[in-house]
Formats: structure tokens, sequence, C-alpha cells
């Protein structure tokens, strides 16, 4: 059976989290889960350069604590991302991370080529192609911070893998499994390839709302966690923060099987974090005809509104990202215009505008579904 150990962590003091990362590495034994020097690759969420106030990133001490324990092990420690926007060595200064890093002997790996990895059994896809730069690895962590998604309502160890796609492939997948559940299929499909040995959560600050970037709001959850199943992680984190697994369709999957024995390091106190105002991923769940899933979609799910100068700074991040062919967002005659015919809802120009310039509309239905029940846990 699955263990998921969650460990209390108030702080982001370095004490306080390197603390709480040992008594979940004791717990999962994680001395025998790696050998003395092989190569870990710690692959955080670096969704862009954020500072660790933000609560978009995984928290420098979170990734500083994983490497001191790693190292200590007889590991050899990388840290390899490729992140939505901007560079790994952006997102390292931006954290203040490159000295402490470099006198640890930790080397950062920025993900630029795609290798396929054959898998037979895919859902979505027979071969992925995650960075050639894992091949490098004998094992990877995904460090991940506990957020909410406005797409995949939420985000955590599963998701972030997603990011093991090199640059503009990200965009490129979004564009070719436009259908969410397609979508989903291909996450776990991204994990497998992956096939990571350790899935740990930042939760000491998650994110709520309209996540997972600067729409969201940080929100204490006062807890590490970590898991060799990064899907019953994610699951049990959820829950630990009264959002539902069963409205996360990558997590399905999982949920079909017997459920992870949880051990508890502490006092973890139930918290409620707000949800993505959103309901295309429930909708994904019902099998539905295409052409009533599509009328049902357009009065469920958002579009981007796009905010005009002086509040969009016309710094190009939405129309580069966006991975609509033609593009939805362009930069022309010194503002934004959204074609909503090309629009794919895929939601990455909302997610990666820096200066909180991108809106989501509100549908009829959306407008109501706050109203509804979420199912209690
Ligand atoms: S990403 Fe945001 S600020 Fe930049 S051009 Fe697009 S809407 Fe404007
Ligand atoms: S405009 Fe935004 S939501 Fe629409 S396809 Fe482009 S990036 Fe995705």
């Amino acid at each position: 059976m699955s263990k998921v150990v969650f460990a209390e962590c108030r702080t982001y003091s370095p004490a306080e989290v390197l603390a709480a990362t040992q008594r979940i590495f004791e717990a999962l034994d994680v001395d025998h889960l790696f050998r003395r020097t092989e190569k870990v690759l710690i692959k955080p969420n670096f969704l862009l350069p954020s500072g660790d106030e933000t609560a978009v990133t995984t928290h420098s001490q979170v990734l500083l604590a994983l490497c001191r324990l790693l190292l200590d092990l007889g590991c050899r420690v990388a840290i390899g991302e490729s992140p939505g926007i901007g560079t790994l060595a952006a997102c390292i200064a931006r954290k203040g991370l490159g000295e402490p890093l470099k006198k640890m002997g930790v080397s950062v790996v920025e993900f630029t080529r795609p290798e396929p990895v054959p898998l037979p059994e895919g859902r979505a896809v027979k071969s992925v192609p995650v960075a050639a730069e894992l091949r490098d690895f004998d094992a990877v962590i995904s460090a991940a911070k506990l957020k909410t998604h406005c797409q995949f309502y939420f985000t955590g160890s599963v998701k972030n893998l997603y990011g093991c796609l090199p640059g503009m492939l990200k965009p490129e997948y979004h564009l070719r499994f436009v259908e969410t559940e397609r979508f989903n299929r291909f996450l776990l499909d991204v994990h497998d390839a992956v096939k990571p040995r350790l899935g740990f959560m930042d939760a000491v600050v998650g994110m709520e709302g309209e996540g997972p970037s600067s729409r969201g709001r940080a929100k204490p959850a006062g807890f590490l966690s970590a898991s060799t199943d990064c899907a019953a992680l994610d699951i049990e984190a959820m829950k630990a923060v009264s959002l539902s697994p069963t409205l996360a369709p990558y997590l399905q999957e999982r949920l079909g099987r017997p459920a992870a024995e949880v051990i508890n390091l502490g006092k973890i106190e139930k918290v409620v974090f707000e949800p993505p105002a959103k309901m295309e991923s429930v909708l994904s769940t019902i099998p539905l005809p295409a052409g009533l899933r599509k009328v049902l979609k357009r009065l469920v799910v958002p579009v981007p509104v796009f905010s005009v100068p002086p509040v969009c700074k016309l710094c190009g991040n939405c129309q580069k990202i966006c991975p609509a062919q033609p593009k939805a967002a362009v930069i022309e005659k010194g503002r934004v215009r959204f074609n909503r015919n090309y629009c794919i809802n895929c939601f990455c120009c909302f997610e990666m505008c820096p200066h909180k310039a991108i809106k989501l509309s509100q549908p009829f239905l959306m407008r109501h579904w706050r109203r509804l029940k979420v199912p209690s846990l």
C-alpha cells in the first residue's frame, strides 16, 4: 500500500523546513529509496521567475532542504526545469538560489531538448517527448507547490511534471489536446514517462482561488508532504486543504484504486482552500455528445479578457505563449487583440501574464457555480 506522509511545518524558517523534511524522509525510509552516488534531479514548480513570497513556485527553503538531505545520503543532486515563461537561470536568480546551490555543489539543468520516451501503454500517446536531459539522472523528484489551477482545478506533484516537456512543446501539446479530457490523459502519460521516484509537496503556504499564478491567493496550509505515489500524494494533499480530488480529472484513475495510508507527523489541521471558480473539469468527466459538450462549453468555460495599457504593459508574453494557430492573442496597434474563434481556452496567457492584465470572463453557468455544492470529503 502507498504511504503519504504529512509533516507539520508552519514557517519557512530553514531549521523548521529541514527538520520537517528529515521527519518525512525517515517515515518514508528515503535512505533506502536512493542509493549513494545516484544522480537525483529535483523538478520544482518554477512556472515563471517569481519570488518566494508569491507562492507561485516551490519555496527555496524546501528545495534547499531536499538538496541537503539528498547530499547527506551521498547522492549527486541537480535542479532541473523548463519554465513556462523565462529561463531556469532567471527563476534561480529571482529566488536568490544561485549562491546557496553553488556552495552545496548542486547543479542547475535547463531542459532544452526533447527525446521521445516510448510508452506502449500510454493513454493519449505512445511516446512522450520529455527532456533529453532527464536521461542523465537515475531518479527524479517532483517537488511541487500545492496550488489550485483554473483549468485543471489543482496542480501538485503529477501536473508539475508537465514542465519536463522542454520549451514550446508545452503550448504545442496544449494545442494538440484541446479537449481537456485528452490533455488530462496526456498528463498521466508524462508522469509515466518521467517515472518520478518521489513526489514532494510544499504546502507550508499554498495557493487558493484562481491559481496557479498571479490571480491566485497565497494561503498557509502548514505542512510538507511526500509519497512515492505522486497521484496519491496529490489526492491526500487536496483533502487536507478541503479541495475535492473528484474534481481533478487526472486523479480519477488513481481514485479508482485503494487509498494510500496517511501518516501525520505533528498537528496537520484541515484548512479550507477556495477552489477555482470553474467547472470545466466537472463537465469533462460527464459523458456527453460532442455537440452538446460544445454548447455547454460556451456556457461554462471562460475566455480571457485583456486589459488595455497602462494595465497591460505590452510585454508580449501572452502572444508568445499562446499555442493557438493562428494565435488568438496578438499585439497590434498598441494593445492586445483577442480572437475568440481561435482561442482554445488553455488559459496559458492568463497564467503567464506578469501584470495581472488578463481576467477571465464569467460565462452564465459559471456565475452560479459557487452556489453549487462541491462534494464534501
Ligand atoms: S502578458 Fe499581460 S501585460 Fe503582457 S502583453 Fe499580454 S496582457 Fe499585456
Ligand atoms: S488566447 Fe490565451 S486562452 Fe486563448 S488560446 Fe491563446 S493562450 Fe490560450
